[in-house]
């Protein structure tokens, strides 16, 4: 049996990333940028007040006090968004608001609650240093400069700064497209009366959801019956439609072996059995550099092997390089003993109290249990053939 990290890098390794597509900046929360972009200008275009005050010459302003204040005469009002049309001399200021382009002649500006306008002339209370509330031209930003990195994921303040740049349309990744076919002549579509032996589809509207999570496309293909020409159909529109195929159900041992009959004719698919708990039979491959998944039926294993396997390649698909979760150290409040020869991800309910991170099982594991994962905020890892007593500590990753 393989490890998950080692299944998960050799998978991870021929995972292909997709080339970039043009989008407008405001369809481009959550990708990844695919071109580096040079500051074409300087941010603040030109020097402003970083105050509402009065823009004064500092040599005006020094040694100056409640009792002795400076005595400037105010030459004009400069409101942002509009350019000075006088020069600030000795003995002169000019008032200015927040954001407004500094006159010629003034140096600093003194902000207005330490200061007293009366008419055309103003009391200084309190001196100032040359530079003292002036933002400089291209102090954020200078022109030329290279602000983002290609590989960067694009968050809200990317995009402002993208915006500051002057970046109308943006070259990003193409997030992937990824068809979802579940498998199982039991299944039977939301709606319709269940009759005996058959149960719901739930792992395709899971599936659906983690694949929108994740910044992907889903496109759903319905159900493929056990039916070898049927399902081959499918997959294979299901891979021209898109690109990337997830399959859930059918690759476990002793199955009617429909699924992976139609897997192996469509790529070279590794069947793998992965040290782990849920979700130990796994298929994976790629058809025409597409990636086909091959995720469990059991509803948890289909869940929780999306998040450990299809999440991450997902997104190295869209160009990101942060591609795993982050794990922490929690601390147990139950025992467990896991006797498996499998890593057992067990579901938990992880909670930040004085300064450290407790976990708890979400009751009863069944890997057809969906309320062990609707009850979870995240996954603790129980590692092979170890009993983890109340108070130590257990490796930990929040989800969704
Ligand atoms: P399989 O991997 O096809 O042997 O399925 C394992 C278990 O998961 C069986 O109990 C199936 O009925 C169940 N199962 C398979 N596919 C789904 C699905 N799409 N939704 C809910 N349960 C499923
Ligand atoms: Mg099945």
């Amino acid at each position: 049996m393989l490890s998950v990290e080692e299944a998960r890098q050799r998978m991870l390794d021929t995972i292909p990333i997709l080339p970039s597509e043009k989008r407008g900046i405001l369809e481009c929360t959550g990708y990844v940028l695919a071109e580096s972009l040079p500051a074409t200008e300087n941010i603040p275009p030109f020097d402003n007040s970083a105050m509402d005050g009065y823009a004064v010459r500092a040599a005006d302003v020094q040694n100056v006090s409640e009792t002795n204040p400076a005595v400037l005469s105010v030459i004009e009002t400069i409101a942002a968004g509009y350019a000075p049309t006088k020069q600030v001399a000795a003995g002169q200021a000019a008032r200015i608001m927040t954001g407004a382009m500094m006159p010629e002649g003034a140096d600093a500006v003194v902000m207005q609650e330490v200061t007293q306008q009366n008419g055309n002339t103003v009391k200084i209370f309190e001196s100032v240093d040359e530079t003292d509330n002036v933002r400089f031209t291209g102090e954020s930003v200078a022109e030329g400069q290279q602000v983002m990195e290609i590989g960067k994921h694009l968050r809200p303040p990317e995009i402002s700064m993208l915006a500051s740049l002057n970046c109308a349309d943006i070259s990003v990744h193409r997030p992937p497209t990824v068809a979802i076919v579940s498998t199982g002549d039991e299944l039977t579509p939301l709606g319709e009366p269940l009759t005996p032996g058959k149960i719901r589809d739930s792992n395709r509207y899971g599936l659906y959801a983690q694949v929108e999570e994740a910044g992907g496309v889903p496109i759903d293909m319905g159900i493929a019956p056990d039916d070898e020409v049927e399902t081959e159909r499918i997959f294979r529109a299901a891979l021209a439609a898109a690109d990337a195929l997830i399959t859930s159900g059918g690759v476990s041992v002793g199955e009617h072996d429909v699924v992976k009959t139609v897997l192996a004719k469509l790529a070279e698919i590794n069947f793998w059995r992965v040290a782990m708990k849920p979700g130990k039979p796994q298929a994976y491959g790629i058809a025409d550099g597409k990636p086909i998944f091959g995720l469990p039926g059991n509803p948890v294993s289909s869940l929780v092997v999306f998040e450990l396997f299809v999440r991450p390649a997902l997104l190295k698909m869209a160009g990101h390089t942060e591609l795993l979760r982050p794990t922490f150290k929690a601390t147990l409040t139950e025992t467990i003993t896991n006797r498996d020869g499998r890593v057992n991800y067990m579901r938990a309910i992880l909670k930040v109290s004085d300064g450290e991170i407790t976990a708890q099982t979400t009751g009863p594991q069944g890997s057809g249990i969906l309320h062990s994962l609707v009850l979870a905020n995240g996954l603790i890892t129980i590692p092979t053939a170890t009993t983890l007593e109340a108070g130590e500590t257990v490796e930990a990753q929040f989800l969704f």
